[in-house]
């Protein structure tokens, strides 16, 4: 391990061009459950079936109850040590660009910059109707899923199980992944396309990539390096190596 994160921060070093990817386990360690987790801590029930299209129109009470709960979860909780070192390697010039799967805004609120979401973000709703724009807050209140001007449906700006990904955040993801020189995993199982598909592009690009993760991933075995173990001492022994 002593070996492996003295590589990192070699690797680190050499690299001009840095991009981290981060996953639902980014925010364990902050107290959000990751999608595995998860399952039986809601009802019972699976989050992939309600973090869909369909229960918009087939299951509503169960959307708007589920996504009322994540808010009141992001709202309770806050970014971790794992998200403040990277926020200083950043500073540090270590890091260029954040990918994120997360919808927590968890990386924005520890101070870093240049963070693509590409799931969106549950920090805002918005009307499928009328679009009009707002912040998450508002769906926390009595009827707050009715849009207040056209009586429409408020959704979260986050991607559902069954839809596209924000166009303008994926083709810049894979503009930074092109111009990787080093790219780095953090808490993703890497079950989720097309996001999976980013370090493997890095790596086409003569990138090296690295996996930081509690569990193995559906890509350990494309990686030049593989570390299983928690985001937050991980990062915290590469900081104290630099
Ligand atoms: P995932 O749940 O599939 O995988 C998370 C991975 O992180 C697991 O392999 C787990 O072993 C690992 N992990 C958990 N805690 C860790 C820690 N402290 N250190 C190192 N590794 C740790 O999540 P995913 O790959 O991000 O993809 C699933 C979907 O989950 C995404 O679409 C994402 O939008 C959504 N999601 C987001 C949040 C959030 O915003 N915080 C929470 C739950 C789910
Ligand atoms: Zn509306």
């Amino acid at each position: 391990m002593e070996n492996q994160l003295q590589q990192l921060c070699k690797w680190l070093k050499e690299s001009s061009h840095t991009v981290i990817l981060t996953g639902a386990g980014m925010s364990t360690e902050s107290g959000l459950p990751d999608f595995r987790s998860n399952q039986g801590l809601w009802h019972g029930r699976d989050p992939q079936e309600i973090a869909s299209i369909d229960a918009i129109y087939q299951r509503r009470q169960d959307f708007v109850d589920f996504y009322r709960w994540r808010i009141k979860e992001i709202e309770n909780h806050q970014p971790n040590e794992g998200h403040e070192i990277i926020t200083t390697l950043q500073r540090q010039g270590y890091i260029q660009h954040i990918l994120t799967q997360n919808v927590d805004g968890f990386h924005q609120q520890a101070k870093s910059f240049h963070v693509v979401e590409l799931h969106g973000t549950l920090r805002e709703v918005y009307c499928m109707d009328c679009g009009l724009s707002l912040s998450s807050e508002r769906y926390l209140e009595d009827r707050g899923e009715i849009c207040s001007q056209c009586q429409g449906f408020l959704r979260p700006k986050i991607v559902l199980f069954g839809e596209m990904l924000p166009e303008e955040a994926i083709n810049k993801a894979f503009k930074e992944v092109q111009d990787a020189e080093l790219i780095i995993v953090l808490g993703s199982s890497l079950q989720v396309s097309p996001v999976n598909m980013l370090p493997l592009e890095a790596k086409h690009n003569e990138a090296r990539f690295v996996i930081i993760n509690l569990e193995e991933t559906y890509l350990d075995n494309q990686a030049d390096m593989v570390i299983h173990g928690k985001i937050g001492d991980t990062l915290r022994q590469v900081q104290k190596l630099l």
